[in-house]
């Protein structure tokens, strides 16, 4: 057993991960490759959130089947949380699998793959102590670092599965994550992005999330730092100050809202109300006068009526959201809601969604129009895959910019006057040397 190929499927807590099994597996002298033919062993890091995405694994594994008919000695294994969901299930039924390892096992990944070249393995246990915080994550080169935080989530929301699959909270302590912020900025990392469940409810000691926040503003080297995803109801003031005050905080924060109805929140048992997001929003917009927010919306939860459905359009539209990730609601097995009756059609969950895509869509719009003639500063992330001429990176709200190339090199920062608008991304020009080339609309 030499080669892995690892494949990464759902949310950046996955892509996270896969960075921590590569470190681990290189540091057992394991080799990671690019395509799985010239593998011994193949992993799907995997995602359980939405059956979507558990469809395409099962897919996946059917090319695999495919291939360990070629090489029999091919170990398949399926990690992440969907190993964890569907456990020995998975084992029983899909004879092409020789490993099933849930998010908790990664530290001995290594062995386990030797062991399921006998036999069959299963590793599924969760570990409440588990954090990895000791283990170096082997990171793709780029201008941005993905930092767990913690793993787990204690939040219990009735719709979803990772309290099951990642098991319950556990925070890194602030040591271990300084290093992780200091070793990534001196390899050349500018950007430093906490990761967690519920990143803002992220505490060690006597230590908060605000309190990360300022010792990871302290550390040379890095420039931007950001987060993902915070919970509305662990966003204490504390923290808002903190990303008032910490220069290096960028404007922009992702905050799940996933209804604007009080008695649709209290179903989904997110544990705030309309009252206290709108709270939330507020201090948000006081402390950083002109942030960017975004969020997730869930439609068609089991007995949302239209004047749920209104009220999360209304809220949507008052509060101008910069965008949003908009989802029909989805039932996973082993969750609460899981049991209810679904009370709205797929047809009219389809409706619903629509009509908030094409709202978000003129609203994301508008407040791009609004940045036209702006200057913005860009940390650079690379030349366009599309047309060398152009560099692209993220404005410190989070927006993508494309500009042309004025030779400014990845990870620094870039002054960009806004001359044109897609839906998702800003077109400029550099103020370092006027562009010369028409612009042309694409993304990064
Ligand atoms: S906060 Fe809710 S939606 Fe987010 S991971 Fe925890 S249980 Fe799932």
């Amino acid at each position: 057993m030499k080669r892995v190929f690892l494949e990464t499927y759902g949310c950046q807590m996955n892509v996270a991960d896969s960075e921590l099994m590569a470190g681990v597996l290189e540091r057992a002298g394991l080799e990671l490759v690019a395509r799985p033919e010239d593998a011994d062993a193949v992993i799907l890091n995997t995602c359980a959130i939405r059956e979507h995405a558990e469809l395409r694994v099962l897919g996946r594994l059917g090319e695999f089947a495919r291939l360990k008919r070629e090489n029999p000695a091919l170990i398949v294994g399926v990690a992440g949380c969907m190993a964890q969901h569907l456990r020995k299930k998975l084992l029983e039924s899909k004879r092409v699998l020789d490993l099933v390892v849930g998010p908790d096992g990664y530290r001995d990944l290594p062995n386990l793959l030797l062991r399921a070249a006998g036999a069959p393995v299963a590793e599924i246990r969760l570990d409440r102590d588990e954090t990895y915080g000791d283990l170096e994550p082997k990171r793709d080169a780029g201008v941005r670092a993905w930092v767990t935080v913690q793993r787990g989530c204690d939040k219990f929301c009735t719709y979803c599965v990772v309290p099951f699959t990642r098991g319950r909270e556990r925070s890194i302590p602030l040591v271990d994550l300084v290093r992780q912020v200091e070793h990534a900025a001196s390899q050349g990392f500018r950007e430093i992005v906490f990761l967690g469940q519920t990143v803002n409810s992220w505490r060690h000691d006597s230590h908060d999330f605000s309190d990360l926040l300022r010792a990871a503003n302290d550390v040379p080297g890095v420039r931007r730092i950001r987060f993902t995803s915070p919970h509305p109801s662990d966003m204490t003031d504390r923290v808002l100050d903190a990303m008032g005050s910490c220069e290096k905080v960028m404007p922009h924060v992702h905050l799940p809202l996933q209804s604007g109805s009080d008695r649709i929140l209290t179903a989904m048992n997110r544990t705030y109300d309309m009252a206290r997001f709108r709270e939330v929003v507020e201090g948000l917009r006081s402390r950083v006068p002109g942030i960017a927010l975004s969020t997730d919306i869930i439609v068609g939860f089991p007995g949302e009526t239209e004047e749920d459905f209104e009220a999360t359009s209304a809220y949507m539209r008052e509060t101008r959201f910069d965008s949003a990730f908009l989802f029909k609601y989805s039932a996973r097995p082993d969750t609460r809601a899981f049991k209810w009756p679904e009370t709205v059609s797929e047809e009219e969950k389809g409706r619903r969604l629509t009509l908030l895509i094409e709202q978000q869509m003129g609203i994301g719009a508008e407040i791009n129009d609004t940045l036209l003639g702006s200057e913005v500063e860009v940390l650079v992330e690379n030349i366009s895959h599309r047309d060398s001429s152009q560099l692209y990176g993220k404005s410190r709200d989070f927006k993508t910019v494309v500009f042309g190339n004025d030779g400014t090199p990845p990870g620094d920062l870039a002054r960009v006057r806004v001359v044109g608008t897609t839906a998702v991304t800003l077109l400029g020009e550099s103020l370092k040397t006027p562009a010369s080339s028409p612009l042309v609309s694409i993304g990064g």
